[in-house]
């Protein structure tokens, strides 16, 4: 039978728009449909802006200790208008980039919606129907409200990058990378960030050591971080909600009309109550309480494509779901949602599908980094993982960085490594400090290749930097 195309992707961000690209220059009639903008959740409203507000928040800090270095600042204040267009500019840019790319390898593009017929054909928002050898599913992910009555008051992550202006005080909801990372921009931006998190501890599933670092250091920089709470119930603030959350709600109550001239992207100032009892008013409230795949409404259950108890596309180890035609890759599949996966995943598609040669996606041992202020990069198993799993040697040094600490700042960093006692192979490393995410791509290329301690201690130092204690740490801490 002739197709219309060799593959039609579904969904225009960093995975399916590689696989669109790397499929084309190999040859295959390829289309992509995005309903969106193209460059996904990565581009426009994830990674890239974030990191972008990661920079523009750490300048505040920067100014501080550059006083301490000897120079003279006057005391400066950030224009959020000024630095949102910029930054609107530079995602046009960046959009621009994805569809040159895409067009330049002579990929069709449809920018409307695209949903399943059946296993071969796709039908356009406008009506129309394409028909593929093989589909690709890559649709990414959206941000999840909690449930709660009036959530919708709740701002969620997509939401940021648009608001009018900044909000006085923000409630953010969640203990995750988004809303860590969001807590530390927006506080290093200077709004008054109060963090809910029902659990005892930030970042679940990362290194127990390093999240109890982040975690004092994000409230020593000035978030208000509150664990094991949760907002049980949230309105419109009303002058009663004022007046009463002044009662109730210790310092984070607004005094009374003097929230009514803030409003941000949810149009207005929130009484929310925590689950401890106390009441208080936010000029906004961000949820960044998980995502969810966007798998909803495609016809993918229809074709007969499995669906799992989280919306997931299942999908085996080359990325083909139940039906053979359709291929799943990056968020929508729910494994490791990261961009770099998604983009592994779309190239092992490819050369699956179109090379003959069947690949797997390796997700083991991927480095990985959230830019909270300090950042954390990590690679492999947390001790807690490690010592489920073996006896473990824990190497581990916690200190004052010379940059921060010649400024005066408490600031600490934290080096660790997790080290297999029978094989003395390094299972984990993670780093809590400034550019952290750098340093653990390059430990992550040792720790993959399956580097012991002492492949670490023959490594000469580099002097002076952080980064010099991961070869430098002689005797475990401790051995578990
Ligand atoms: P996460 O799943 O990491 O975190 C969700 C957070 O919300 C958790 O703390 C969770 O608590 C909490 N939560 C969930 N449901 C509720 C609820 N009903 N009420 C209160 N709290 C709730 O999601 P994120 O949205 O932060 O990030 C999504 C994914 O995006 C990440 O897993 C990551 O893969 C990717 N990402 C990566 C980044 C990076 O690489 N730097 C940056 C941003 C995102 P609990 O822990 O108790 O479940």
């Amino acid at each position: 039978m002739a197709f219309d195309y060799d593959l039609f992707v579904i969904g225009g961000g960093s995975g399916g728009v590689r696989a669109a690209r790397v499929a084309a220059a190999g040859g295959a009639r390829v289309a992509l449909a995005e309903e969106s903008r193209m460059g996904g959740t990565c581009v426009i409203r994830g990674c890239v802006p974030k990191k972008i507000m990661v920079f523009a928040s750490a300048y505040r800090e920067g100014f501080a200790d550059a006083r301490s270095y000897g120079w003279d600042l006057g005391e400066g204040s950030f224009d959020w208008a000024r630095f949102r267009s910029r930054l609107h500019g530079e995602l046009d840019r960046l959009e621009g980039v994805y569809r040159s790319l895409l067009s330049g390898s002579g990929v069709t593009t449809f920018d409307q919606r695209a949903v399943l017929d059946d296993p071969h054909t796709v039908r356009l928002a406008d009506g129309s129907t394409h028909s593929a050898k093989h589909i690709l599913v890559a649709t990414g992910g959206r941000p999840e409200r909690p449930g709660l009555p009036n959530d919708h008051l709740g701002m969620v992550s997509d939401d940021i990058f648009n608001l009018e202006e900044l909000p006085r005080r923000l409630l953010i909801v969640g203990g995750g990378y988004i809303a860590c990372e969001f807590a530390c921009i927006m506080n290093g931006l200077g709004v008054e960030v109060t963090q809910f998190y029902r659990g005892a501890q930030i970042l679940r599933g990362f290194d127990g050591e390093a999240r109890g670092l982040i975690s004092e250091m994000m409230q020593e920089k000035g978030v208000d971080l509150h664990l094991g709470t949760n907002i049980v119930d949230m309105a419109p603030a009303t002058a009663d909600h004022v007046a009463s959350a002044a009662v109730t709600g210790g310092g984070m109550a607004a005094p009374a009309g003097e929230t009514s001239a803030r409003s941000a992207a949810t149009g207005g100032p929130v009484w929310v109550k925590a689950s401890n009892g106390h009441e208080h008013v936010f000029d906004a409230v961000l949820f960044a309480t998980g995502r969810r795949p966007n798998s909803d409404g495609l016809g993918l259950a229809e074709a007969g494509v499995g669906i799992g108890r989280r919306g997931q596309v299942v999908v085996d180890e080359f990325s083909q779901t139940a039906v053979p035609s359709i291929y799943a890759i990056g968020d929508v599949t729910n494994r490791v949602n990261l961009t770099p996966v998604a983009i592994r995943e779309g190239m092992a598609f490819v050369e699956t599908v179109f090379n003959g040669n069947p690949t797997p996606v390796d997700h083991d041992l991927i480095p990985s980094a959230v830019f909270t202020q300090p950042e954390f990069g990590t690679v492999g198993l947390s001790e807690e993982e490690a010592r489920e799993q073996e006896a473990v040697d824990i190497y581990c040094t916690s200190f004052r960085p010379m940059q921060t600490a010649f400024a005066g700042r408490p600031d600490r960093v934290l080096m660790k490594l997790v080290v297999s006692k029978a094989t003395q192979k390094v299972l984990g490393c993670h780093i809590v400090a400034p550019q952290a995410g750098e340093m653990i791509q390059l430990a992550g290329i040792a720790v993959k290749m399956g580097a012991t301690k002492a492949d670490f201690d023959r490594t000469v130092a580099v002097h002076p930097t952080m980064s010099e204690e991961l070869v430098t740490m002689k005797a475990p801490v401790r051995s578990v």
